[in-house]
């Protein structure tokens, strides 16, 4: 027996033990080297005009030996002499392939896509197996050799002769694995299973470029007897057949003009487990220093698990069309979790487990022009197809909307064109840039209102009022939305200026048409701060009230009670006598609706909003608040504030702080 090289053993062992986490990729492994090696093959018929081949007769075949408990992988390409035996299998993490690689790169250029390249892919068969077999012929010699090891102390290599059964006419290499016995914890015998073979090699294998061949059983419908009598029930039996498992040719390498969209959408329901068609289907390929093709999806349903903790978001990234991660997450940023798609590039540096990547750097440049490709997809679906487009929002929205709010507003300018909201005036989904198209002049903001409801928050007195104005108020109804906005602060509108407007005036007297320009919008809360809306009159007129009635307030703040509200005043926004007669309003960061949203949880954070309860000094009811504080009827006064305060709050959708003093105000008041 010879022993292994150098500190092999050791090396060996840290291997087998160490290098993988997971052990069924040994097959990935091993069909990967005999792809390999048929790929070499085939090369030295390109450049060799003595090698006689028929393409259609290169294949890898699986086989399974249940009572022997033997799994064998073979091939028909280049094959091992005793020396290569000697050096390829002998040494570990020494690889033939890439040597090959370097020697023929510059006869073929980048011709030569071969998947090995550590040297140490092979004894991962030794985490499922106990004994290791390996018979073998070159090309274009006449002998067999078998080699065979347990993968501890060392191996063995001795000629086959012609007598043997195991003796090779063809060129080629058989590997046979004796699976290790089966323990408490693991079972070696699925990999006799062909269900889990099949699985195995669909997972793995799938793009490797020859046929993966093996028997399988399979059931048809017997012959129906001449003799059949009305009640013939049909009869099945089983029978083997040699299929070919994997697909071969990775949908991503096709030219987009040579698949169907049915093509495609098979692929995504295949791949990735999905009932319904993806809503765009995209490919991206890169040149340059790094080379890879990736095609991506955007499903048409959100997963039932997408805003779970659970859910695992990536691209399925293969080398050289063999799958190396299923979810490889850094390609895509959260606010994309949902695409789903694949990835292929011989150029990523890889461990030499392949489970892991060596490095970041090329990733992160991936991720970069793949994180660009999906935005500009998204905005081509805005544009050109926007019913789907708001379909798509329903679902994934939210995501791109906490993409924002995370980044603390960096990613406002990128995300903040997808956005979608209600405008109050329109009655649909529009863009912010809609929206400041549509502003007229002398809109300074952008408004909106949050709130759990639609319906409700189109009739609060503050939406209408600023409706009233001829501005129009976007309605959010989603929790993240207001925090989105804050991260935002501003929505930056580059007005699009028509193409020919004034052109040829302008051509005329040789200027240059203006560049558009953008204008800073603030996105303000129609319930929060000053909006600043009111004319001059209205200010002076409201601070004139404020001034006069300040006895009245400071009762009124007083009657209802500690920290209820920081301040009572005149409102700027109710101004009319069919207005509101008043409003809950918030200063300072924290709005009401944010002080639901946060106290809601499971976790309540206790966070409270600066109330201002605001009068409208045009309606009826102010002239009464008046009067009773004139009449120094105090009773009356803290009678007319409660309920003033609790409708507000009702209106606003909070729950009022006392539901029966509500309740028995009401009755004194028509008592
Ligand atoms: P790698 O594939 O990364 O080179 P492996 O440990 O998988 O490393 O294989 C080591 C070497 O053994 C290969 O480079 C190749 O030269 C040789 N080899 C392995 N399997 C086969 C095979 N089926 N036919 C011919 N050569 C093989
Ligand atoms: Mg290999």
């Amino acid at each position: 027996m010879r022993k292994f090289k150098t500190e092999s053993k050791k090396l060996l062992d840290l291997m087998i033990n160490s290098i993988y986490t997971n052990r069924e990729i040994f097959l990935r492994e091993l069909i990967s080297n005999a792809s390999d090696a048929i790929d070499k093959l085939y090369f030295k018929s390109l450049t060799d005009s003595t090698v006689a081949l028929n393409q259609d007769d290169l294949a890898i075949r699986i086989s399974v030996d249940k009572d022997a408990r033997t799994l064998t992988v073979s091939d028909n390409g280049i094959g091992m002499t005793a020396e290569e035996l000697e050096r390829n299998l002998g040494t570990i993490a020494h690889s033939g392939s890439e040597e090959f690689k370097a020697e023929n790169a510059e006869a073929q250029g980048d011709a030569v896509d071969i998947i090995g390249r550590f040297g140490v892919g092979f004894y991962s068969a030794f985490m499922v197996a106990k004994e290791v077999t390996v018979v073998t012929r070159a090309y274009a010699t006449g002998q067999t050799y078998r080699w065979t090891s347990d993968g501890v102390e060392g191996y063995t290599i001795e000629e086959v002769p012609a007598t043997d059964p195991a003796y090779k006419f063809e060129s080629g290499t058989d590997v046979i694995l004796t699976l290790k016995d089966d323990t408490d914890d693991v079972s070696y015998d699925e990999y006799l299973s062909e269900w889990q073979l099949k699985d195995l090699i669909k997972r793995y294998s799938n793009y490797v470029r020859y046929p993966v061949k093996m028997m399988v059983t399979k059931s048809r419908q017997k012959p129906k007897p001449e003799d059949a009598g009305d009640d013939y029930q049909p009869e099945y039996e089983s029978y083997e057949e040699l299929e070919t498992i994997n697909s071969m040719t990775p949908i991503w390498k096709k030219k987009a003009s040579e698949v169907t969209d049915e093509e495609y959408h098979e692929f995504y329901k295949s791949t990735f487990h999905d009932y319904t068609d993806p809503v765009r289907t995209f490919s991206l390929h890169a040149e340059g220093a790094l080379e890879y093709d990736a095609l991506m999806f955007i499903p048409g349903r959100a997963p039932f698990d997408l805003y779970s903790k659970d859910y695992e978001k990536g691209l399925e990234l293969y080398s050289s069309n063999v799958l190396i991660m299923e979810k490889c997450a850094d390609l895509l940023p959260d606010y994309y979790n949902f695409v789903r798609g694949v990835v292929d590039s011989a150029d990523v540096h890889l461990n030499i487990s392949r489970e892991t990547l060596q490095q970041t750097r090329q990733l992160t440049a991936m991720a970069k022009r793949i994180e660009k490709k999906i935005t500009s997809e998204l905005e081509r679906m805005r544009d050109d197809d926007r019913e789907a487009y708001e379909k798509f929002f329903e679902n994934f929205g939210r995501g791109i909307k906490y993409g924002i709010y995370q980044s603390y507003g960096m990613k406002a300018a990128e995300l903040g064109d997808l956005l979608l909201f209600w405008s109050a005036k329109n009655e649909k989904m529009v863009t912010l840039a809609e929206y400041a198209a549509a502003m007229p002049e002398g809109q300074k903001a952008i408004y909106f209102a949050a709130g759990d409801d639609r319906d409700r928050l189109s009739k609060m007195p503050v939406v209408k009022s600023v409706l009233d104005r001829g501005y129009d108020v976007l309605l959010c109804t989603q929790d993240v939305d207001e925090f989105c906005f804050q991260a935002m602060r501003e929505y930056v509108f580059t007005p699009v200026v028509e193409a020919d407007a004034g052109a040829e005036g302008a051509e005329a007297e040789g200027e240059t048409p203006a560049e558009p320009e953008e204008k800073r919008l603030e996105l303000k809360n129609v319930a929060s701060g000053d909006l600043d809306l009111a004319t001059e009159d209205e200010k002076k007129a409201a601070e004139e009230a404020a001034k006069a009635n300040e006895g009245l307030f400071s009762a009124m703040k007083d009657a209802l009670g500690e920290g209820a509200v920081t301040k009572v005043t005149v409102s700027a926004r109710l101004t009319a006598a069919d207005d509101a007669p008043a409003c809950i309003t918030a200063e300072g960061p924290v709005s009401l609706e944010m002080e639901k949203v946060l106290n809601a949880g499971p976790m309540p954070e206790g966070v409270k909003s600066q109330r201002v309860l605001e009068l409208n000094a045009q309606h009826p009811v102010f002239a009464k608040l008046q009067a009773a504080q004139e009449g120094e009827d105090a009773d009356k006064l803290k009678l007319y504030t409660e309920l003033l305060y609790d409708q507000a709050l009702l209106m606003e959708g909070i729950d009022v702080p006392d539901p029966v003093a509500f309740a028995q105000n009401v009755c004194k008041l028509m008592a």
